[in-house]
């Protein structure tokens, strides 16, 4: 599988992992934008919103509770954050398994 986040799942590349449980994972995006850019990402390879389905409702609350513990983690949860999900190339979507960016850590983030 060519997919650079099924690589980071089975550890073949290194990721700086910050969460991991048995669905999802979450490791610190490699171009940062705010002072924290974690991405969170299902185990399972799902290419975007546009794929996933009925079967895949708990995972896609799975990723957004682990988020929500990170945050509470990295203690950027009483400032506020940002939950993002690019979808497709028209959302600028340039890796093709789902993600969802947490940013946080700045004012404007
Ligand atoms: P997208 O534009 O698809 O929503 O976001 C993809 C994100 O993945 C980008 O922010 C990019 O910096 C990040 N990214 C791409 N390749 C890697 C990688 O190999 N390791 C990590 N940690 N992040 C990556
Ligand atoms: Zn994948």
């Amino acid at each position: 599988m060519a997919c650079i986040f099924c690589k980071i799942i089975k550890k073949e590349i290194p990721a700086d992992i910050v969460f991991e449980n048995e669905d999802v994972i979450a490791f610190k995006d490699v171009k940062p934008i705010a002072p924290v850019h974690v991405l969170v990402i299902p185990k399972k390879h799902i290419i975007s919103i546009v794929d996933a389905n009925d079967n895949d409702v708990l995972l896609m609350g799975k990723l957004i509770m682990a988020a929500k513990k990170i945050a509470e983690d990295l203690e950027i949860s009483n400032k506020g954050y940002r939950l993002l999900i690019r979808v497709g190339k028209g959302g600028g979507q340039e890796v093709d398994h789902i993600h969802l960016h947490l940013l946080g850590g700045a004012y404007n983030v």
